[in-house]
């Protein structure tokens, strides 16, 4: 029987992890290694409704990062179970799935190889999530592991969704067409708004809103992705903190004319040095500073705006046509669940699908589940907090 399920996030230099008890789905205690592989690493570590605590530990590399989880997991004074035989099973977000994985999978040796021969199209993240599960698979080597990918979910897409329209050897070669991303997050969302319409998830038709640093949305019909606005990474679609979403690909080979940039720095300026921080000079196009400074007259933060709204809006729109009409619109993420004006710039230009924005309550709503808008919008737009780790921990659950 499973009950303690341990999610782990490991990325290039931290990992996340949150303890839960799988009887009434609790979070008992969270936390995450940072600076891994330097002399400074910080364990940051909280019980369920307990303060934050910061210690040095060890932690040379992901390994040691672990064991120094583990540690204060059971430590007598600051644990949450008294021994690691506690801990029934793990889970862990793994970016790319490619088409190799089209659902979350219990990991063995064979499994794990083949997560392996995907690192080609995650080469920043995937050693990372990789060395994550090998980590648990060492230390802990009884309790199973689940690997849950972020692409997963998208890929019920049809292929007049998935492909590009390029010639074929591309995607034969190379694996290249859209995957999509965030799939974690909109599994849930899908699963959540499917509860809070009292309607079985395979009939609800969404339009599921994921706006943070990365953002994507998704269009969702009975339950499946239908399509997705991350591409074959997750630059493509939306405005981003610092992506820039769509552009005309001739921006690119021009760019790269005009400056005689190779393909690496263009990587990094158009994933890196663009989105709401290349409009507005804003370090990592943090939405509240734009927020805030737009309101105090910044035109560059009022256009930046203007720009994440129109172009979320748009994809709204048509979305809610390829899914046939939408049961709900959906907003979640850190921007999509807290940020009043991020919504009021897309819900603003939606009145053509019947959307009326609830002002009032769109200012109140914060981290928390509520309508923001009215009772007669022709479409309910939503938000509802996202809850990728509990996502991941349902996933190992049911597989472990
Ligand atoms: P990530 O994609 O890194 O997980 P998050 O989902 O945490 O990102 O979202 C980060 C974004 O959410 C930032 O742009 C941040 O400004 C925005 N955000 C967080 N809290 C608020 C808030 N209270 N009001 C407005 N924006 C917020």
């Amino acid at each position: 029987m499973i009950n303690k399920v341990l999610v782990v996030n490991s990325g290039s230099s931290s990992l996340k992890f949150m303890l839960f008890d799988m009887k009434g789905e609790k979070m008992l205690a969270k936390g995450l290694v940072e600076r891994i592989g330097s002399p400074n690493a910080n364990l940051v570590y909280s019980r369920a409704g307990g303060a934050k605590s910061n210690s040095a530990v060890s932690a040379p590399d992901h390994a040691a990062a672990l064991k120094a989880v583990l540690a204060v997991l059971v430590s007598p004074d600051r644990g949450v179970i008294a021994s690691l035989g506690e801990v029934d099973a793990i889970g862990h977000r793994v970016l790319h799935g490619a088409e190799v994985f089209k659902d979350s999978v219990k990991v063995d040796k064979p499994v794990l190889a083949k997560i392996k021969k995907l690192v080609p199209y995650g080469p920043l993240h995937m050693p990372a999530n990789i060395g994550g599960i090998e980590a648990c698979m060492r230390i802990l080597p009884k309790v199973p592991n689940v690997a849950v990918f972020d692409t997963a979910f998208h890929q019920t897409m049809p292929p007049c969704a998935a492909q590009y329209a390029l010639q074929p050897k591309y995607y034969k070669k190379y694996g290249i067409r859209k995957y999509g991303f965030h799939g974690t997050s909109h599994k849930y969302i899908v699963q959540a708004a499917a509860k809070w319409l009292r309607k079985p998830v395979s009939r609800v038709n969404l339009v599921t809103c994921h706006l943070g640093n990365g953002s994507s949305i998704s269009a969702v019909k009975g339950g499946k992705v239908l399509d997705t606005s991350m591409g074959l990474t997750p630059l493509a679609g939306l405005v981003m903190g610092t992506r820039c979403g769509d552009v005309d690909p001739a921006v690119v080979f021009s760019i790269a004319k005009l400056e005689g940039l190779d393909a690496d720095r263009l990587d990094r300026l158009l994933n890196k040095e663009s989105g709401l921080q290349g409009v507005t000079g804003v370090a990592g196009g943090d939405m509240r500073d734009i927020c805030a400074r737009a309101a105090k007259g910044d035109e560059a933060c009022r256009l930046a705006l203007e720009m994440f709204g129109h172009r979320a809006a748009f994809y709204v729109g048509g979305y809610n046509t390829l899914v046939g009409g939408a049961d709900a619109i959906v907003f979640t993420g850190g921007i999509g669940e807290n940020s009043s004006d991020g919504r009021e710039q897309i819900m603003k230009r939606l009145s053509a699908l019947g959307v009326k924005i609830d002002k009032k309550a769109n200012a109140k709503i914060h981290g928390e589940t509520g309508l923001v808008s009215t009772r007669d919008s022709k479409i309910p737009c939503v938000v509802i907090p996202t809850n990728e780790e509990l996502m991941i921990a349902r996933e190992t659950f049911r597989l472990a």
